[in-house]
């Protein structure tokens, strides 16, 4: 593993820094609507400076340069505490399958889109009896002249309220085994039949919805890869989700980390808690489970940049991150004591409520993408070798 830059690799990060400073990011708004408008302002900036999709192949609207310029484009947005680019699942799914999947078509017409937050994506393959078994889904697609006609139901879709496309997973054939009669299709969330409905989460944000399916017509055109074979098109999908996604937010987790320790060092009310002997082994521990994700991510990225693709091994980047971030964030309230259970608006509150917020939040991410159980098993079976689980 080479942990240098090259000296185009540094030019690359010099010009990077220079355009941040003199397009300095806007304070994000708290209004959830304003807060999407703002995003989409944010990344259609980056897109026509060229910097979104900086790995992606320049005929598609991205920048063509190493996969090594678009970790330090991730940690250059991180290191000014920029929030994730909207169009998240576009950007780290749906782009990367079309690109490996797609039609030329289809990379045509969805690609500068996605780069430029001109459409945001979201992502359908959770059902209410279809998570952890997503192979058990039953949301049908009946062929009908060029159409599909869809109907069923997803749920926990992230971002659905405001996304124009969803990568959705459908049953096109109810007689094969599962995982052999799945589809992968392209639908437009404004298409009549869609209907979403937003659910609350533990740290009061609605980022979740239900999304439901009532006769809607898709387009054949809209099917990527083949029909029935799906189910690998949404592994891809999911070992990116895995990998390319930990990777960045590793590198978010560590500037939560670096806010921790000032907050330890600069304690507002009496003595630094950054002396207490409990408070400092607490944050000796974050570092350090930091310090050991941060080359495990690195070793990951040495493989793929050596011409593998995102694999299971993806699965101990994500597991090893979701857990250490709660802990972390669990010490982080712990550490205030009191003051840990105020959240934003409060009297008192200290950082904004962002410390409870962030640990309410962080729950998810053991679910998320899968949950830490699957995680294990696809460890012990596919990395490790370990017999099948029955
Ligand atoms: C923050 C967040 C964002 C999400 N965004 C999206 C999204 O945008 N799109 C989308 O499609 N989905 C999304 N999801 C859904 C997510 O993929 C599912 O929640 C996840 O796959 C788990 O499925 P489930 O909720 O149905 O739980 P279940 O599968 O019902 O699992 C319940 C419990 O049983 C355990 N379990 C299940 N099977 C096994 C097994 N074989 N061995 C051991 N233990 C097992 C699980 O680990 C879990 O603890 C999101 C979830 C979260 C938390």
């Amino acid at each position: 593993m080479d942990l240098a830059f090259s000296p185009a690799e540094e030019r690359f990060r010099g010009e990077l820094r220079s355009w941040l400073e003199a397009h300095p990011l806007a304070p994000e708004p708290e209004d959830m609507g304003a807060w999407v408008a703002h995003g989409k302002a944010w990344q259609r900036q980056l897109y026509e400076a060229g910097w979104c999709g900086v790995h992606w192949p320049k005929a598609y609207g991205g920048r063509g340069a190493s996969l090594i310029e678009q970790i330090i484009f991730q940690e250059e947005m991180a290191r000014i505490r920029a929030p994730q680019l909207i169009n998240l699942a576009g950007l780290t799914m749906g782009g990367p399958v079309l690109i490996a999947h797609g039609t030329e078509a289809q990379k045509q017409r969805y690609l500068q889109k996605i780069l430029a937050a001109e459409e945001i994506w979201c992502q359908g393959f959770s059902e209410p009896n279809a998570g952890s078994d997503l192979a058990a889904l039953r949301t049908r697609a009946v062929p009908d002249g060029d159409d599909f006609v869809v109907n069923g139901q997803k749920v926990w879709t992230s971002f659905a309220r405001y996304a124009d496309w969803c990568m959705l997973l459908v049953r096109t054939d109810p007689d094969a085994p599962k995982h052999k009669g799945i589809t992968f299709l392209l639908v437009d969330m404004h298409s009549p039949g869609v209907t979403v409905r937003p659910l609350k989460q533990i740290s009061g944000d609605e980022d979740f919805n239900e999304v439901f399916f009532e006769d809607v017509r898709v387009p054949r055109g809209n099917v990527v890869g083949a029909v029935n074979s799906g189910w690998d098109i949404a592994i891809t999908v999911l070992m990116h989700e895995r990998q390319t996604l930990t990777y960045s937010r590793q590198l978010q987790s560590r500037v939560a980390l670096e806010q921790l320790l000032t907050l330890a060092r600069h304690w507002p009310d009496g003595a630094p808690l950054a002396q207490q002997p409990l408070a400092r082994q607490q944050l000796a521990a974050a570092v350090i489970d930091s310090e050991a994700m941060r080359y495990t991510a690195l070793r990951n990225l040495t493989r793929v940049l050596r011409g593998g693709e995102p694999g299971p091994e993806g699965s101990v980047e994500k597991l090893f991150w979701s857990e250490m971030y709660q802990r972390m964030l669990e010490h982080g309230v712990s550490l205030l004591g009191p003051f840990g259970a105020l959240l934003r608006g409060s009297p008192h509150v200290v950082d904004e409520g962002r410390w409870p917020h962030l640990m309410l939040y962080s729950r998810g991410r053991t679910i998320a993408a899968g949950s830490s159980e699957i995680q294990r098993n696809i460890i012990a079976e596919r990395v490790l070798g370990l017999p099948r689980q029955r």
